[in-house]
């Protein structure tokens, strides 16, 4: 299966050995579903994008199977569902890497690059592969916003800018002005237990959109909104 990054040069090899715990699963879901993806998975999107969208790591039927970021599985659903509802995304999400979707003006990255046992990285694994992300998020050069899908991805995105963790507090829906002049804007991850408890809402979800486009269009200028479909 070939799938080409958006950010050529940013990527871990297929074979990135930084994190023994998740080299070894990816091994055992090579040995399991050798059809399946089962490698570090590349950003997805518009290499000139505005809006970046901080994931936290694959998911084993989702992202992990298919190659792209929340592509197959219960989280993508909605994400992809937003992204199309704000004109960032064209083509009809089929929850496969060869569906045809693009995305026009936002990405998507990462915080951890390998499927974690229980999607739940150490941070040990999200440390070694913050070098990942900060190149991407430095190579975005015309990123205004960053949305974070949950504490990992929000705390990454911090450490990628190089500020203090305690300055930042996660909270839904809260924005902060980074020094580089980003604003990171938090959200609940849109995970399968996220919108099965309730935690996190569809409206809650497009509110968290709403927000990005509103700090775009205020420093951009009049022209540069994206309206929702
Ligand atoms: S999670 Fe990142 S650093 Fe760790 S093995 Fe995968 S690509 Fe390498």
């Amino acid at each position: 299966m070939e799938i080409s990054s958006p950010l050529p040069g940013t990527e871990p090899s297929r074979d990135c050995p930084r994190c023994p715990r998740l080299v070894t699963l990816r091994e055992a879901c090579r040995a399991e579903q050798p059809g399946w993806w089962n490698a570090p998975v590349p950003a997805f999107g518009d290499p000139d994008a505005w809006l970046a969208i901080a994931g936290l790591a694959p998911g084993k039927h989702g992202a992990n199977r298919t190659g792209r970021p929340f592509t197959g599985d219960h989280a993508g659903d909605l994400l992809f569902a937003t992204l199309s509802a704000f004109g960032l995304s064209r083509g009809e999400y089929g929850a496969r890497a060869d569906d045809g979707v693009t995305l026009g003006g936002a990405i998507i990255v990462n915080s951890v690059k390998c499927l974690p046992p229980h999607n739940k990285p150490l941070p040990s694994e999200i440390a070694a592969c913050r070098s990942f992300l900060e190149g991407q998020l430095a190579a975005l050069s015309n990123v205004q916003v960053v949305i974070a899908l949950g504490r990992i991805a929000h705390d990454a995105a911090l450490r990628a800018a190089g500020v203090r963790l305690a300055a930042y507090r996660f909270a839904h829906g809260a924005v902060h002005r980074l020094p580089d002049g980003r604003h990171l804007v938090d959200s609940y991850h849109c995970s399968r237990y996220n919108l099965n408890t309730g935690r996190l809402t569809p409206e809650m979800f497009s509110g968290v959109f709403r927000v990005a486009l509103a700090i775009r269009a205020q420093t951009s200028g009049p022209n540069s909104s994206t309206s929702p479909r």
